[in-house]
């Protein structure tokens, strides 16, 4: 097997497994929202899952191949639901560090998103690393049905990480889709706690923002982690559900 297309195949049973494991963290919404990875050697060109199906039911063989246009490789009859091109596309093709774009309406991030100028507080060590790279959506403008619209939310995200959308959910991106799913599952965790923590009207502590600007924004020690969780995952459901790598 070529070399770009080990690395296709080895995509295909990342996002696979991403894709279940926020289906086991209960961040998917009916059968609707997306991740997707651009195709290694083939920036032209992305990797996302097909519509109707359950994250729980992804296989690496579902996942298919499409142009940002919409043209669709290889799909064997599967196809992809318009809003993918219309929010996912335009980011891999404006923003070339968004490699892996994930989207959920996952419950705690998604209500920040619905505050009245909600905001992550920046309260909690371990999300540190992310906490000056939010960007937030605050014109909200209905559903993304064009491609202008994810040029816009493009342009919102600039080089940050996390993007919150006003009234809709969190957008989350990174240089592999293991380290985009751990900051989709740390920005849940800390939106869950920060909601714990302010239950009853408690005021949050805020960690100092010259401390944070201390954090490098690249963080190695990160990169590591994330190969090593994404390895985990894959290993875990291999052995739990291992028709994932059909
Ligand atoms: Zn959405």
């Amino acid at each position: 097997m070529k070399k770009d297309d080990q690395a296709l195949a080895q995509a295909r049973i990342e996002l696979a497994a991403a894709l279940r494991w926020a289906a086991r963290q209960g961040f998917q919404s009916g059968v609707c929202n997306h991740f997707s990875v651009a195709v290694p050697g083939r920036p032209d060109l992305m990797l996302i899952n097909p519509e109707g199906h359950f994250w729980a039911e992804a296989r690496a063989s579902d996942m298919v191949v499409a142009a940002h246009d919409g043209t669709l490789h290889d799909a064997d009859g599967r196809t992809v639901e318009t809003t993918a091109f219309c929010i996912h596309a335009p980011i891999h093709r404006l923003l070339p560090h968004a490699v892996a774009v994930l989207h959920t309406h996952m419950h705690h991030a998604t209500a920040i998103c619905m505050r009245k100028g909600g905001e992550v507080s920046p309260s909690y060590l371990s999300a540190m690393s992310f906490y000056q790279r939010i960007a937030y959506d605050r014109g909200f403008d209905g559903p993304a049905l064009t491609p202008a619209e994810g040029e816009r939310l493009a342009r919102l995200l600039g080089d940050d990480f996390i993007l919150m959308m006003e009234c809709h959910g969190p957008l989350v991106v990174g240089a592999s889709i293991g380290e985009a799913l751990l900051r989709l599952l740390y920005l849940e965790d800390t939106c869950r706690m920060q909601i714990l923590a302010e239950a009853g009207g408690h005021e949050l502590q805020r960690i100092p923002s010259q401390m944070m600007a201390s954090i490098p924004r690249d963080v190695p020690r990160f990169k590591a982690y994330a190969k090593g969780f994404i390895a985990a995952v894959v290993r875990t459901l291999s052995r739990e559900e291992p028709d994932f790598l059909g």
